[in-house]
């Protein structure tokens, strides 16, 4: 087996999976051979013991039929009566009785033999008998043994024993002399009579022996058949001369066999638990380990595109930091959607989605293999490349990727299209990070958008600067708002036939603490960027209110930027201002630019509808600049038009555009538009301004911009 390849095949995470279930597996098999080898132990040592002990019984069942002998033979041989009538001339009654009847019944024993002190058989009885061979012949020569063992002095008894291998089979024999039992019976001097008692092992006597002692199978055998368990039978001389041998029991190993099914049931049973517990554990763990790693993957990824994301751009391997380490070329390619909000807008979240999936898809297409690409933010990606080709690496892909977006994008909801903002910036020092990068690369994307989108901007640290600056005024800005260092000051908008003053401009004003005056298209633009619009717009709003509550007589203008105009509380911060103030909502007239027009016209529409619902006036502000057209004057219910500085400039010197000025008074005012010049310098400009139709004149011609304070003369001048 092949482990490495199996580790392989688990991956990783799965290593330490791995060895939990081959532990537990071993644990498992381990197990299952410890009880195994515990039992087949037991049941050997049950079978041993148990040998052992059927051995010590048979060598017990022989003794004890020995002793029985022996104890017959004392019976038969120390008798006072056996001394009276067996020396001499033995009692022929006498002896019928006491052992030839004795040997018939074979009780006590079946042979007896009498000898006297010349080894002369006195009686011979085999089975109530008498038997026509010697002792000597019937015995064998060992007989002389347990003769002699079992002679003592005379009237002592003694008594020997022996195996013989007789005519008639294997018998035990006992020895011994004929003795009184009591005191002061005498013997025949010179007389001695030994008793010969045997008792042969038959079939019958050995099975009854067996039965006697628990031995199963308890038999005779010869000396020669070989036998694994046996008491050896020896004569006197030790000749073997026979074996007595039993069954084996072996209750182990029975035992065994009967509980082995069950134990094996029982470990089977085991083994499916186990394996169901490490299962079950497996699988909790993977899932762990899976929800982890999706965890993880969450944390590096983007849920939409599933492109990798900020985090996990700076962290990969290939990345910049080490890229940069090692002085190789890095390079960041930055771009944001044009146009991706107003899909979202108009079409709904779910083609937002589908447009981004599909510029993920397509964008990936073309950065494979080149580099990272990941999703940094709502609607920007980034690519990153590294290697001495970087630079132009980057740039081949950001004009791939322009290219892609050329293509409408198709979605469920139909055609999309989208353009991109890309920004480039590279770097192969030591002195650059990958967030620096990022951050250059997305100023250069931010350079590409003001240039109208669709384009690509590489990195110029002058921009930067700029940026830099403008990111430090919005700071100011926000905190000069709090400390009071905006200010409104007017400009007076006169009567193009009399010159009386008939309305003011409120224009924000913003003198920094160290006197430096920031102008309101900057800080404007800055207030927009930075989320400061709303606070802004709403002072000068207030503000200006508030001041031209003094001047009963005036029409008030309020410059209202697009950024304001989307928020959908405007209207209602116009109205609660207004109702705060007090000032009368027919004076007000809010200028708005063709910016709002263009981005949400929808939007626009109906903010504007609302607006003058409550009686405020419209203007559409600089006229002639930018995209002007004479359409958005059909579309949204202006009051009023006023034509741009810029082009009140041109009158003086170009005829076409003094043409193009009356034309388009003439449709304003055709339309029931009223007309306001602004930035009106000379008396040529206001009295041909006048003339084309203009109702209203605004310029230095006139007065410039003031604080409020010198309004109210003004006011009483031309009262
Ligand atoms: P605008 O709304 O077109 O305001 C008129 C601008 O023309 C003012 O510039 C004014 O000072 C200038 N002006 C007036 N007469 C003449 C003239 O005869 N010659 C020249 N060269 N300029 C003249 P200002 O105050 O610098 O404001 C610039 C722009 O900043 C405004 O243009 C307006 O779009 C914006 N702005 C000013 N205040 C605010 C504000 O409170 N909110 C918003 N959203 N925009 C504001
Ligand atoms: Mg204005
Ligand atoms: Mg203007």
């Amino acid at each position: 087996m092949d482990f490495r390849a199996i580790l392989a095949r688990f991956g990783r995470k799965g290593t330490l999976e791995f060895w939990m279930a081959l532990l537990a597996g071993a644990a498992l098999l381990a197990t299952i051979a410890v009880v195994f080898y515990s039992l087949n132990h037991l049941a050997d040592e049950v079978d041993r013991t148990d040998r052992k002990l059927t051995r010590q019984t048979a060598e017990a069942a022989v003794k004890s039929f020995i002793r029985k002998l022996h104890d017959g033979h004392q019976d038969y041989a120390r008798w006072d009566d056996a001394a009276t009538s067996l020396f001499g001339v033995p009692n022929p009654d006498f002896v019928q009785s006491s052992y030839a009847d004795s040997t018939s019944t074979g009780i006590i024993f079946d042979t007896a033999f009498l000898i006297d002190e010349n080894g002369k058989d006195l009686f011979a009885l085999r089975d109530g008998q008498s038997l026509a061979i010697s002792s000597r012949d019937y015995f064998g020569p060992a007989l002389a043994l347990i003769l002699k063992r079992s002679d003592g002095p005379p009237g002592l008894y003694a008594s020997s024993s022996g195996f013989f291998k007789t005519p008639d089979g294997i018998a035990a024999a006992v020895a011994g002399p004929v003795v009184p039992f009591s005191y002061g019976i005498p013997l025949e001097p010179g007389q001695k009579r030994m008793l010969v008692i045997a008792r042969h092992l038959t079939t019958a006597t050995v099975r009854r022996l067996g039965e006697e002692f628990v031995i199963t199978g308890f038999a005779f055998a010869d000396a020669q058949t070989p036998a694994e368990q046996s008491v050896v039978l020896s004569d006197p001389s030790d000749q073997p001369i026979g074996r007595l041998v039993w069954s084996i029991r072996t209750h182990g190993s029975n035992a065994l066999a009967t509980i082995h099914p069950v134990v094996s049931t029982i470990l089977a049973l085991l083994s499916l638990i186990m394996m169901a517990v490490v299962f079950t554990a497996w699988s909790n763990l993977r899932a762990t380990m899976r929800s982890q790693e999706e965890a993880e993957h969450a944390a590096s990824h983007d849920f939409l595109t599933g492109l990798p994301n900020r985090a996990s751009l700076l962290a990969t391997p290939i990345g910049g930091e080490k890229a940069l380490r090692m002085q190789h070329d890095v390079c960041v390619v930055f771009l944001d959607l044009d146009g991706f909000k107003d899909v979202n807008d108009t079409h709904g979240h779910f083609a937002g989605d589908r447009a981004l999936l599909g510029c993920a898809a397509g964008f990936s297409h073309i950065t494979a293999g080149k580099g990272v690409l990941a999703r940094v933010g709502g609607d920007e990606f980034a690519f990153l490349s590294t290697g001495p080709e970087a630079l132009q690496t980057g740039r081949k892909v950001a004009e791939q990727l322009i290219e892609f977006l050329r293509e409408p994008l198709r979605t469920p909801k139909g055609e999309l299209r989208l353009g991109t903002s890309v920004g480039i910036a590279a770097g192969c020092s030591m002195d650059t990070t990958i967030h620096e990068l990022l951050r250059r690369s997305d100023i250069a994307m931010y350079e590409a958008k003001k240039l109208g989108g669709n384009r690509i901007a590489n990195y110029d640290a002058n921009i930067d600067a700029r940026m830099q600056e403008r990111a430090a005024l919005t700071h100011h800005l926000r905190e000069a708002l709090g400390a009071g260092e905006v200010s409104v000051n007017y400009q007076l908008i006169v009567d193009a036939a009399t010159h009386e003053a008939k309305g003011v401009e409120a224009l924000a004003r913003w003198t920094m603490f160290d006197g430096r005056v920031i102008r309101p298209d900057i800080f404007v633009a800055l207030a927009e960027e930075g989320g400061l619009i709303d606070v802004l717009g709403n002072y000068v709003l207030r503000r200006a209110c508030m001041d031209a509550l003094a001047w009963p007589a005036f029409h008030l203008s309020v410059n209202v930027s697009p950024v304001q105009f989307r928020n959908p509380r405007f209207e209602e911060m116009v109205g609660q201002a207004l109702a705060e103030t007090g000032f009368p909502a027919d004076r007000l007239e809010l200028e708005i630019t063709e910016r709002h027009l263009m981005i949400e016209p929808d939007i626009a529409l109906e903010v504007m509808r609302r607006l003058k619902e409550r009686g405020i006036s419209i203007a559409l502000d600089d006229f002639g600049t930018g995209y002007s057209s004479i359409g958005y004057l059909r579309t949204f219910p202006f009051d009023r038009l006023k034509l741009d500085r810029s082009i009140c400039a041109d009158i003086t010197i170009n005829a076409n555009v003094q043409q193009l000025v009356q034309g388009t008074i003439a449709i304003a005012r055709s339309m029931g538009l009223r007309v306001t010049a602004e930035g009106i310098e000379d008396e040529f400009q206001a009295k041909f301004l006048r003339l084309a139709g203009c109702e209203l004149l605004q310029g230095f011609y006139f007065n410039r911009p003031m604080p409020a304070s010198e309004i109210r003369p003004k006011v009483l001048e031309e009262a």
